[in-house]
């Protein structure tokens, strides 16, 4: 490769973020240090209502990271062992942790192979009397079909409950994640669209009695002090300085996010050539609500996505994969009884998928400089075609 000059382009970076906000996040850390309220706190509360608006929703619990926000917040929706709860194959484990954490059953299913998003007429062949729940995952950013999963939900009597970790202000049909079913789960790690310091999460929600049972879960089943009602409660708040970092970095999200989008469509424009070698993004159906919390291109030509990823990573682009093993395979959830070829689509998935450098801070040009080179190895793969079919 003769790509010059060298750079190094990180998949994400936070200093963009953090170096300006640094002196006002000392500010708002001093506050709560000063107070003294380090849990269950003024910020906290503060940052639980403004999430929760900004959302389009009632009420926010903030909890100790997404995967608790998940768990609690499909018990607080009445999940129960003996319920089969619905999720894709194709998602970060937590989202399966958590519905295994209630007792329910998981039932995976496949995925849509051009959007990566869960497949609801595979989910819909997968309901049973005893399905209870249905947890999309607005996967990469990207919202599955509001109107698509309400009609599902309603025709079958189904919970919705997202997992909207990856989709921070995220927009479809009038909806915006969070909004959709009886209670969503945020994540808040750092390098989420919207993250904090360290872990964190949120349960989203428009019934009081489910924010109500969250705070609960989440403070040790208790109902008021020393007086304990759930079985389920754990200790998973979200710290008050956590809190009053996210508080203060909130109205910067949809900025942010519409920067992530103008990346994205360069990086589209920019790809367009590629989709004769193969190279084809993930699907955008969501239109300029998809907040692109990645970018993701699909491999599937001459150019062999190990070999891509190591002459990017040569290059000095690092790239990542989201996710390399979907959760059927995982070692973890044999018990399951999946095997390779239950899920094709999140298979192939997971063998040519690519996430590409993405964060707000990331300039066009290091973009360009990202394609140029993605072009460069895709022609060379493109020609040893040619050369070995003219050889043979
Ligand atoms: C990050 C993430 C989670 C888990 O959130 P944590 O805060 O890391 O526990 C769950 N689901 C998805 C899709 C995620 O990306």
């Amino acid at each position: 490769m003769t790509i010059s000059p060298p750079q190094t382009i990180p998949f994400v970076d936070l200093t963009w973020q953090h170096g300006p906000l640094q002196a006002a996040m000392q500010g708002v850390i001093n506050t709560v240090i000063t107070q003294g309220d380090f849990v269950l706190g003024q910020a906290l509360e503060e940052f639980e209502a403004n999430f929760a608006a900004a959302c389009g929703n009632r009420f926010g619990v903030g909890v100790g990271c997404g995967t608790d926000a998940i768990a609690l917040g499909l018990v607080a929706c009445g999940i129960a062992p003996g319920d089969e709860v619905i999720l894709p194959a194709n998602t970060f484990v937590a989202t399966l942790i958590g519905v295994l954490r209630t007792g329910a059953t998981p039932v995976l299913v496949d995925c849509d192979r051009t959007t990566a998003l869960i497949d609801l007429a595979a989910a819909e062949r997968a309901i049973t009397r005893r399905t209870r729940a249905i947890v999309p995952v607005h996967l990469y950013g990207q919202m599955v079909s509001p109107q698509r999963l309400l009609d599902l939900a309603n025709r079958h009597q189904l919970i919705i409950f997202e997992d909207a970790a990856q989709a921070h202000l995220a927009q479809r049909e009038g909806y915006r994640a969070g909004s959709i079913g009886l209670g969503a789960a945020f994540s808040f790690y750092p390098s989420k669209n919207l993250g904090a310091l360290g872990d964190g999460g949120m349960v989203v929600t428009a019934e009081e009695r489910v924010a109500r049972q969250v705070r609960s879960l989440r403070n040790y089943g208790a109902t008021s002090k020393y007086y304990h009602t759930e079985p389920q409660g754990t200790n998973s708040r979200l710290d008050t300085l956590q809190a009053a970092v996210l508080n203060l970095k909130l109205p910067h999200l949809a900025g942010w996010n519409q920067a992530r989008s103008a990346i994205a469509q360069h990086y589209d424009r920019r790809l367009a050539p590629l989709a004769d070698h193969g190279i084809l993004p993930i699907q955008n159906d969501a239109g300029p609500g998809h907040v692109y919390h990645l970018y993701v291109v699909r491999v599937t030509g001459p150019t062999r996505r190990a070999s891509l990823q190591a002459q990017l990573t040569a290059a000095g682009v690092q790239t990542g994969i989201h996710y390399p093993i979907p959760c059927h395979l995982q070692p973890a959830f044999r018990t399951l009884g999946h095997h390779p070829g239950s899920f094709p689509n999140a298979e192939a998935l997971s063998q040519d998928i690519l996430s590409l450098p993405m964060y707000p801070g990331i300039t066009l040009k290091q973009v360009d400089y990202v394609v140029d080179a993605m072009v460069e190895v895709a022609t060379a793969a493109a020609a040893a075609g040619v050369l070995q079919a003219v050889k043979g």
